[in-house]
């Protein structure tokens, strides 16, 4: 956490118009920080046939639904991020007021829509109704679930080998990255899981989202100084994905230096690519 702080009031120096975000981020962490403390998660019983399925077919080791969630620890973290992002934009702040009415007048039932997992249809459906903004419900759902997706995905870790996989989806949940990280001398190149956060390795040309490996079809820009984030452009399917090259960054947690490059994003989409992982901020 001190880390993470510290790098926070870095680039809130450098670019003071992300500060409301960033302060954002920082409570959001700090809170499921806490949480984690005192979380009570059942184990994961893998199947044999899961595991023979992962091997052979490329299928994810669990579905989004299947993670262990500490629903009581959930709720209340679900509580506290309403609770902070009133004192974030003012988009965020309307939205949190009307999740909280909806609570209040139990208009949808919170314990009923965590336990029966991050089903994003169900979001849908219930976002559409009251009309929320699905991108604020889903990170708010998903960022409440987050220290129990965790403490998941550490169970699992052992049974995948992060190096040989090379898929655009992840091998514990089946999720599609949110970012690609650029590590080590020779910049290996990893995803890292929207949904999960588990990192996995994946060729350098390659786009994560339509396997597409034409060379001439793949494409990257950065801006001038900001050599440590790009954005990989593919034109088979006019999707991207945001790469954060860690050999030129100290320490940081990589979805902390995506949002502090929201820029890059606004650039691209004007540009007419889509990010099929979005933040909540775009
Ligand atoms: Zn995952
Ligand atoms: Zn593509």
């Amino acid at each position: 956490m001190k880390k993470l702080i510290e790098r926070i009031q870095q680039i809130k120096k450098k670019r003071p118009g992300y500060g409301e975000m960033l302060d954002f981020f920082q409570k959001v962490r700090e809170e499921q920080d806490k949480a984690k403390a005192s979380l009570k998660i059942e184990p994961i019983k893998l199947k044999k046939e899961w595991k023979d399925l992962l091997s052979q077919e490329g299928f994810s080791l669990l579905q989004k639904q299947d993670f262990p969630l500490d629903i009581e620890a959930s709720i209340t973290l679900f509580q506290i991020l309403c609770q902070i992002g009133k004192d974030a934009n003012p988009h965020m702040a309307e939205q949190a007021r009307e999740i909280e009415e909806a609570l209040n007048d139990r208009r949808f039932d919170l314990r009923e829509l965590i336990k029966k997992g991050i089903e994003e249809q169900k979001f849908e459906q219930i976002a559409d109704e009251f009309g929320l903004d699905k991108r604020i419900f889903l990170f708010l759902v998903e960022e409440s679930a987050r220290p129990s997706v965790e403490v998941g995905r550490e169970q699992l870790r052992a049974e995948v080998d992060p190096e040989t996989w090379l898929k655009g989806h992840c091998p514990i949940c089946g999720s599609f990255p949110s970012l690609s990280l650029l590590r080590e001398e020779t910049g290996k190149r990893y995803l890292l899981c929207s949904f999960c956060g588990y990192q996995w390795r994946i060729d350098r040309l390659i786009c994560p989202f339509c396997s597409n490996k034409e060379q001439e079809s793949l494409r990257y820009l950065y801006a001038e100084g900001e050599e440590a984030y790009r954005i990989d452009l593919c034109e088979k399917c006019h999707q991207y994905i945001k790469t954060i090259d860690l050999r030129k960054l100290e320490e940081s947690d990589p979805c902390l230096e995506d949002l502090a490059t929201l820029h890059l994003d606004i650039l691209v989409s004007k540009k007419g690519y889509k990010r099929p992982v979005s933040n909540p901020f775009e």
